[in-house]
């Protein structure tokens, strides 16, 4: 799930409106740039297949610290806690938090019954309800939850950019999604992948922290 977290952090943003946007764009993105970190760098795996372009092909075999929802909350709460003594003001640790459970909820909607609980041991109890096995259905769905989500949440000017934005963005993925190329843009490669997932993610934080900061 890409956009679907961004639209978390709109909701998350207009019920705290007294922090910075930018503490939820981080917070629901965390997750994942975590997770391209450790995949470039070999602590988390992941296994694609240059054939299988679908979401629901590739195999998360081990995430416990970017995607189990108690290791990565107090993983967010440390950073959480940094970015509030930083930016003086302790709700932001909370918000931070929020949010990154928010990615881990999401998650679990979507993906294939991989999302670990505690992160501790290999044989945790694990989520996943599989939309991505429905692909032009999760495509819909994901995207009209960015657009009801963002038409409430979004100030009036900002709001056309932002759903630009999510639209461009939702788009450039859609082959995940339908599989109209039995190819995979990475080639298969897990590590390829995660720095894709990691520039998008930090563009598309650039981009809503620009029109919405
Ligand atoms: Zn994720």
């Amino acid at each position: 799930m890409f956009i679907g977290h961004f639209a978390a952090a709109f909701l998350i943003g207009y019920m705290f409106s007294g922090v910075p946007i930018i503490i939820p764009l981080l917070g629901v993105s965390f997750p994942d740039i975590l997770w391209s970190i450790l995949v470039i760098s070999g602590v988390e795996k992941a296994k694609f297949d240059k054939n299988k372009p679908l979401m629901s092909d590739i195999v998360f075999e081990s995430y416990p610290i970017s995607h189990s929802l108690v290791l990565t909350s107090i993983l967010a709460l440390i950073i959480g806690l940094v970015l509030a003594l930083f930016l003086k003001n302790p709700f932001i640790a909370v918000i931070f938090v929020i949010a990154s459970i928010s990615h881990w909820i999401l998650d679990v909607m979507v993906h294939i019954k991989d999302l670990p609980v505690f992160g501790f041991s290999s044989n945790d109890i694990k989520f996943g309800f599989g939309l991505w096995r429905r692909g032009p259905l999760a495509f819909v769905a994901e995207y009209l939850f960015y657009i009801i989500i963002a038409t409430i949440t979004v100030p009036m000017p900002y709001l056309l950019l932002i759903l630009f934005l999510g639209t461009v963005f939702h788009f450039i993925n859609i082959n995940a999604f339908f599989g109209f190329k039995n190819e995979d843009i990475t080639g298969g490669s897990s590590k390829r992948y995660a720095i894709v997932i990691l520039a998008i993610f930090v563009l598309f934080i650039l981009f809503s922290q620009i029109i919405l900061g």
